[in-house]
């Protein structure tokens, strides 16, 4: 009996031309996933990922893992498949699931064949299957209505395959077909979960993490070195930008009024990511931003925030509130490195009353009496550290 993985895809099926390339896409993600568990081998047909062990012994566990974070991908299932011939299907069900229905009670078989040239109808192949296996398991009773197992049986071209329901995945649209962006990562819970959100929606991205120490702790930066690492079983690999600073921050506190300075940096920062961002020809920023969440997240905060460079400015998170957040974070793995208690950029220098309503007039104003920021930003976005970030890389520091 074989054992394969199937993958069923989601919306990009809709996606006309593009199709070939969302699937190419796709498929070379799972491939990347999955090479260093040994072979595998990754086909399409009718809007299903095959993913077949070519060796004894792979571990189909962590594999299956591994493909249920891969966006593109609405459920899978892991299937025995075999001959068309329905003895064959008969005997083959019974060998991959005659374990677990010793161990229930009820069942019920549904089958799908798109195979249409296949000789027996859908409801004759779950009537006589179903027969089959009560005559196996005489203590069993069909439920149509709520079986304790719900047996699939496909009849597609290549094969019949048999398999338990199909279970969620990640969804989502395959990473890389919807452009690429740089995601401002903080040590928070809101970044990693606004880079999930983009990922998700086909984006590949980087990550880019402004420090300033000595105001800002080593401890500070590796935390989000691990965030960006766990992120990587969704994102693939990507680069973290890591941009010193402190010097842009300090001319900031010093030179400008302390009600206007949280907007302020927030306007530098972007402006930095902006210029990273042309570098690597990333089409858009990404950030954590909840509206009215902070200070800074105001309407009238973000206008100017907006305002400060022409990249678009998504922020996945804008209409959530934080319990929707914090169980994203907690469902993705990273709540709990992101609750380590280490100081972000953002936090130090604040003014206990930041205004909630800058106007870009005197934001524009408060910049113009500032001569030497944009040699400095310059200097901070020429210095920028790289971090590769490999899946699979430990997550611990
Ligand atoms: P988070 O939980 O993501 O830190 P937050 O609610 O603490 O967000 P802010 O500190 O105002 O909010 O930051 C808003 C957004 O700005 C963050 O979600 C993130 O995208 C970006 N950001 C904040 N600090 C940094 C930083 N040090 N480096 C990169 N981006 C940052
Ligand atoms: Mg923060």
């Amino acid at each position: 009996m074989k054992e394969m993985i199937l993958a069923y895809q989601g919306e990009m099926t809709l996606k006309g031309l593009n199709r070939n390339k969302f699937e190419a896409r796709l498929a070379k993600s799972i491939r990347y996933r999955l090479e260093d568990l040994g072979p595998f081998q990754v086909t399409q047909a009718q809007s299903t990922v095959f993913i077949e062990p070519r060796a004894d012994g792979l571990d189909m566990d962590e594999a299956f893992r591994r493909v249920s974070k891969i966006f593109g991908i609405v459920k899978m299932s892991r299937a025995a498949c075999c001959d068309k011939d329905f003895d064959t299907i008969c005997a083959t069900a019974e060998e991959y699931l005659g374990q677990t229905l010793r161990g229930i009670r009820t069942f019920k078989v549904e089958a799908k064949r798109s195979d249409k040239a296949y000789p027996m109808k859908s409801p004759d192949i779950c009537r006589e299957l179903g027969a089959y296996l009560l005559s196996r398991h005489p203590h069993l009773r069909v439920n149509v209505h709520q079986p304790d197992l719900e047996i699939m049986v496909e009849i597609r071209d290549r094969g019949a395959y048999i398999h338990g329901p199909k279970v969620e995945a990640a969804g989502g649209l395959p990473v890389g077909s919807s452009g690429r962006a740089l995601n401002l990562l903080s040590g928070g819970i809101d970044s990693p979960v606004a880079a999930y959100c983009m990922a998700r929606r086909g984006l590949a991205l980087h990550h880019i993490h402004f420090a300033s120490p000595p105001y800002t702790s080593l401890r500070a930066k590796l935390k989000v070195r691990a965030l960006a690492r766990e992120l990587a079983e969704y994102t693939g690999n990507c680069q973290l930008y890591v941009v010193p600073y402190t010097k842009p921050q300090e001319y900031i506190r010093d030179n400008a009024p302390d009600v206007l300075f949280t907007v302020l940096m927030r306007r530098s920062m972007l402006r930095i990511a902006n210029k990273v961002a042309a570098q690597s020809e990333m089409e858009a920023l990404i950030t954590g931003e909840s509206l009215a969440q902070v200070a800074s997240q105001t309407m009238a905060a973000l206008a100017c925030t907006d305002a400060a460079q022409d990249l678009p400015v998504l922020r996945p998170l804008i209409g959530m509130d934080k319990t929707e957040i914090i169980s994203i974070s907690r469902k993705i793995g990273t709540f709990e490195t992101s609750i380590e208690p280490y100081e972000d950029c953002c936090t130090i220098f604040t003014p206990a009353h930041p205004k909630t309503k800058p106007g870009l007039a005197e934001i524009e104003a408060a910049e113009a009496a500032m001569p030497g920021l944009a040699a400095l930003e310059q200097a901070a976005a020429d210095h920028v550290e790289k971090i590769p970030i490999r899946i699979g890389d430990d997550p611990e520091f």
